[in-house]
């Protein structure tokens, strides 16, 4: 298993660089088989360590599962060399560099395998009590080694039939479910352990196997007990697979009896004695391919070769990962740019390069060359189509004015004499009144667009300036100021656009109705002269209608023609006015059919004329700001940037790197370090060679 520890853990370690979260995932060897047919020593074969109580009867009565961790010190230089110095197969008491830890007692080192088999059995019976009672509640046991491939193996108690001691029933039902738990997992390798010297077509092991992989795709039939064979008889049928076939075969073994155990015969020596037995075997050694078969040194071959394709399995979407991640820190180094530019000349180039960036970057948003949706550009655009227009479309041309105000102005504007003909002057004083109102919107559009220049300005920021993090103070004042500088010319501009149409009211305009056409208009309507349809009246204003109430109006008292004769007899008195009322309102006195009409024809004149102006208004207040703010701030920004910022004096003090800057790109540096021997290593990893190299 050695073998493909500096693999694995190279790779483990290329893991760890790319994130966490990915393990190299081995599979879990579970070995299963019936009771003392030799399932631990099997496992402690494989390990090379001697920590697992063994012995006759049931002695595993709980699940052991057996985590190897490889402490070998971090970094690629792996403990190869190392490795050889240190004999990996001694199993001395004397554990060294090598510890065990229990998850039931954290903290606590063993620091010998004797310690570690006493634990395990004290655990055991602290559960299942010590009259063989059997419980499937894990023990947990870390093995820490410079010299283990890091794997999981799973110990399990054996297959019994007859309940014996403290043990239930149905224990035989009991542990085969537990056992399913275990090898049911489709990322265990199962280990059928029967002993050679049982019959193999009543292996239960075999038979739990292929109820759960009936491909045969991770199962190995392991015949142990291969020395306690009856003399003259030999297993190779069985490894030859031609009796109970399994398609990755059988390998025969012999473990340490109990005699050995006793005796403290060391792993090594079990391994060399079993080769032994197989070299001197009458049968088994006169067949190569029988000798293929044999040997707990063939087994773990075996399951490396199984690794190892799990292994390589792993490697495309490491390897993919790993590239990605490349990708990445590559360009983040780029963006971190190089250090140690100290000249003036350079640093300055730096400089021009970075405002130059943005101001193109700036300019591309503008101009719409972005390729994310609504952005920049298209987003001003919006401002102007669907924002400003869409809602100047619903100032009305009577906002905020009441027919009672129109017939006022109209009986102001006449003075003291009733004019001949719809009095012009109340025209324009209402009109002029209606088109100061476009003012606001036509500003608050400003305002927009200035919040989606600042908007597009954080967004023209090249990565690089993250570095600079006074150069970017400096380049957000600058481009802010120059955006607050375009912006008065630009209000003013949109105020003059209001105060261009208040100069001259254009009654000639093609588009105006024009007073003749008003007259007439409300001429051909006023035949049953009713009062202005409320449907023409934006909301709120209602045209007056006459109130009864109106008729007993005061104001009319004084004109009172009877008034004298209705005193003939007595001594002439002196007439008086009634007093003028501070406050003349005409909503008292219904309007006349003249007025209605006169109030009609002005409406209609200020209808067409709002029209007319808001319609110029919707076009003049985006071009306005394309020209004073927009492209004004696009076109002079690159110049505006390069005369505050491109100083001489004080290249050095906006170039100065933000503190972290050194450490993200030393960060990078290393990353791409790691990354690019990871990457070596999992090329070394694909082309391993498992059948000249693993033996
Ligand atoms: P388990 O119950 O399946 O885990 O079996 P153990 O590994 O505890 O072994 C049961 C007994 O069989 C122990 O006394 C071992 O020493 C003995 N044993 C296991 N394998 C062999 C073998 O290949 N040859 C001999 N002679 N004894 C073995
Ligand atoms: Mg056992």
């Amino acid at each position: 298993m050695e073998q493909l520890i500096p693999i694995a853990s190279k790779l483990q370690d290329v893991l760890g660089a790319v994130g966490q979260n990915t393990q190299l995932d081995l599979p879990q060897i579970v070995v299963v088989g019936g009771q003392s047919s030799g399932k631990s020593s099997v496992l402690e074969g494989i390990v090379g360590r001697s920590f697992l109580p063994r012995g006759t009867g049931i002695v595993t009565r709980r699940p052991l599962i057996l985590t190897l961790v490889n402490t070998r010190t971090p970094g690629y230089e792996h403990s190869q060399e190392s490795s050889e110095n240190q004999d990996p197969n001694s199993d001395s008491d004397d554990v060294g560099v090598e510890w065990g830890e229990f998850v039931h007692m954290p903290g606590r080192k063993f620091h010998s395998f004797q310690q570690i088999r006493v634990e395990i059995v004290r655990e055991t019976d602290r559960l299942t009590g010590s009259n063989k009672g059997i419980s499937n509640d894990p023990i947990s046991l870390k093995i820490y080694s410079p010299h283990v491939l890091a794997l999981t193996l799973v110990d399990l108690p054996g297959i019994t039939k007859v309940p014996v001691g403290d043990q239930p029933e149905n224990i035989e039902e009991q542990i085969q479910e537990m056992l399913l738990e275990f090898i049911s997992n489709p990322n265990a390798i199962i280990l059928a352990v029967t002993a050679a010297n049982t019959d193999v077509a009543n292996s239960d092991a075999l038979r739990m196997a292929k109820a759960v992989d009936p491909y045969g795709n991770r199962t190995i039939g392991v015949l142990t007990k291969c020395d306690l064979m009856d003399p003259g008889t030999d297993a190779s049928d069985v490894l030859l697979n031609r009796v109970y076939p399994l398609r990755r075969g059988y390998i025969g073994t012999v473990n340490r009896g109990q005699k050995d155990i006793n005796e403290d015969l060391s792993i090594r020596d079990g391994l060399s004695k079993e080769e032994q037995f197989f070299s001197n075997h009458p049968v088994y050694s006169t067949d190569r391919n029988l000798m293929e078969k044999c040997g707990t040194k063939i087994l773990a071959k075996n399951l490396n070769n199984i690794l190892m394709h799990h292994i390589r399995d792993v490697l495309p979407d490491v390897k993919n990962r790993i590239t990605t991640m490349m990708t990445d820190v590559t360009l983040e180094l780029d963006a971190l740019g190089v250090p140690g530019q100290k000249s003036r000349n350079t640093l300055g180039g730096t400089l021009l390069g970075l405002l130059s960036k943005f101001a193109t970057n700036f300019a591309s948003i503008i101009d719409g060359k972005a390729l994310v949706e609504l952005f920049g550009g298209a987003r001003i655009n919006y401002i102007f189509n669907d924002i400003f227009s869409t809602s100047l479309m619903t100032v009305g041309p009577f906002d905020g004015l009441t027919d009672e105000e129109v017939r006022t102005t109209i009986t102001n504007a006449m003075g003291t004499r009733r004019a001949l003909f719809v009095p012009e002057i109340a025209f324009d004083i209402l009109i002029r009144r209606q088109i100061a109102r476009l003012e606001s919107p036509g500003i608050e559009c400003v305002d927009l667009v200035y919040e989606e220049l600042q908007r597009i300005a954080g967004q023209s920021e090249p990565k690089e300036l993250n570095r600079f993090p006074f150069l970017r103070e400096r380049l957000c004042d600058v481009v802010s100021n120059l955006l607050k500088r375009c912006m008065s010319p630009t209000q003013m501009m949109v105020e003059n656009l209001v105060k261009i149409e208040l100069a001259y009211i254009n009654t000639s305009h093609p588009d105006f109705i024009g007073g003749a056409r008003a007259v007439a208009a409300v001429t051909n309507r006023s035949v049953n002269l009713q009062p202005i349809r409320t449907s023409e009246l934006p909301e709120g204003s209602t045209s007056e209608t006459p109130t009864s109430q109106a008729t007993n109006s005061q104001f009319f008292n004084a004109e009172g023609e009877n008034e004298g004769e209705q005193t003939p007899y007595g001594p002439p008195t002196i007439v008086h006015l009634p007093s003028v009322p501070t406050t003349m309102k005409q909503t008292d006195i219904p309007p006349s059919d003249r007025e209605l009409s006169e109030m009609h024809v002005i409406k209609s004149l200020i209808e067409s004329y709002f029209k007319v102006v808001r319609k110029t208004f919707i076009d003049m207040v985006p071009k306005t700001i394309m020209f004073f703010l927009v492209n004004h701030v696009k076109d002079a920004l690159q110049n505006e940037l390069v005369s505050e910022l491109y100083r001489e004096s004080e290249v050095e003090t906006l170039m100065k790197e933000a503190d972290d800057v050194a450490q993200r790109r030393q960060n990078c540096e290393e990353m791409r370090d790691l990354l690019g021997k990871a990457l070596e290593i999992v090329n070394e990893v694909r082309d391993f060679n498992t059948f000249s190299q693993v033996e």
